[in-house]
């Protein structure tokens, strides 16, 4: 796939970035790297890769965002707590930028991410 810009909002392609996570060449061996995966999992409508970097306990059976309407501008990582390669939690605090029903909004999250086996991921996360 050739994507310019990766959308997660790295100077990096597509193909350079996130897609290594999508496609399992990489891990993402931070909890904001995989923050950062997830959400251009959003972009792209990758419902498979989202769950597949849920924690157990708090995943969806089912995640069905092909019909969403929302279209999503950029991520801005505001803050990260503990969540590096050395640690085994994380929390990381972000803007999402979205256009939904034509106009633009915001939403502020601070996700939780716990490492498990090598392996970060997605707990759940508090929208303020
Ligand atoms: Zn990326």
């Amino acid at each position: 796939m050739t994507i310019e810009n990766c959308p997660c909002g790295s100077t990096l392609t597509y193909s350079q970035c996130c897609e290594l996570f999508h496609n399992e060449t990489n891990i993402a061996l931070t909890a904001e790297k995989l923050m950062r995966s997830r959400y251009c999992a959003y972009v792209l409508k990758n419902a498979e890769y989202l769950l597949s970097t849920w924690y157990k306990s708090t995943r969806p059976e089912h995640l069905d965002i092909s019909q969403d309407n929302v279209v999503w501008q950029k991520l801005e990582i505001v803050h990260t707590k503990k969540g590096s390669a050395k640690d085994d939690k994380g929390r990381v605090e972000f803007n999402v930028f979205y256009i939904q029903d034509g106009e633009i909004q915001v939403m502020h999250e601070i996700s939780r991410f716990k490492k498990v086996a090598g392996r970060w991921f997605y707990v759940d996360g508090v929208v303020e």
